[in-house]
């Protein structure tokens, strides 16, 4: 029997069940659950390569075919976020092809991105003119402090949760912002499917958080949050497809949403209507440490 030690409090872990051949477990001390992964040499270029946008399954069928949608949803968070800053530099972290970080950039912000897939980068910089660096947040060495780190859809995947937050930690000015988007395995939709919630899809997604579990972490960085809420989330009805094949299978919501979407074509924008996604704003203190 494997026993491994929870990524955020160190505390011993239990199997819950398999999914997609990979043992899920829960920490015993704070409940947080994550993947059992042993094999971590390679594992981000192997999850995101090309065909993590591209080729559908726990991906993208095809990111680009989001990009005004993602660009939009970029402009909705810029925003809510006029409601508690004025436009100051911007990290995007995950940026890929950095269609969010657009949304920013046309809102005024001063645009900085990461994202490991080269590919992406390279649109970003080529086709959108964007400033974004190849790297995860964890590899990301900068002097630079930021106004607000974004990371949307991204902190259920990372690697080592402590260790990039405490690199987003020093990336954030005092009295900078985090904006955190992310999956809530605490939510209505992830209770009553269970196992057969689709967000139970290692290896791509690591880290099942819930709004308490995110907010204390946070708070042991010293970052307090201040709002959070539920995100108006366009896909493209092929994004619906992929989701109702690949993530719920021959379990009956999926044949039920797949039935649904089959009859809009695949540039249909729907809107993502379950509950199962959530926003939190928290804010690093003011005061500055001494040096
Ligand atoms: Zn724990």
């Amino acid at each position: 029997m494997i026993t491994m030690v929870c990524p955020l409090c160190k505390n011993t872990s239990r199997r819950l069940f398999q999914k997609h051949g990979y043992w899920i477990r829960e920490c015993e001390g704070c409940s947080h659950q994550f993947a059992e992964i042993t094999h971590w040499e390679g594992y981000v270029d192997r999850i995101y390569g090309d065909h993590y946008f591209r080729g559908g399954g726990a991906g993208y069928p095809d990111y680009f075919n989001e990009e005004k949608l993602l660009v939009a949803h970029g402009r909705r968070y810029a925003r809510l976020m006029s409601n508690y800053s004025k436009p100051g530099r911007v990290l995007d972290v995950g940026a890929a092809a950095g269609f969010i970080l657009k949304g920013f950039e046309e809102m005024g912000w001063i645009a900085k991105g990461i994202e490991p897939n080269i590919g992406m980068v390279n649109h970003a910089r080529s086709r959108l003119g964007l400033d974004v660096e190849a790297c995860t947040l964890e590899e990301f060495r900068s002097s630079d402090q930021y106004d607000l780190i974004c990371m949307i859809q991204v902190v259920a995947h990372f690697v080592d949760p402590r260790q990039a937050f405490r690199v987003a930690e020093q990336l954030t000015k005092p009295g900078g912002f985090w904006l955190i988007e992310t999956w809530d395995r605490r939510s209505w939709t992830a209770r009553c499917l269970g196992q057969l919630w689709h967000e139970y899809s290692p290896p791509s997604v690591l880290h099942w958080f819930s709004a308490a579990s995110l907010r204390h972490l946070a708070r042991e960085f010293e970052l307090r949050e201040v709002a959070h809420g539920r995100p108006m989330k366009w896909i493209r009805s092929s994004h619906a497809k992929a989701i109702a094949v690949d993530k719920l299978g021959g379990a009956s919501l999926g044949r039920l949403i797949l039935g649904v979407s089959s009859i809009f074509p695949n540039r249909l924008p729907v809107l993502y209507l379950m509950d199962d996604v959530f926003w939190a704003l928290c804010q690093k203190s003011s005061f500055a440490p001494e040096q």
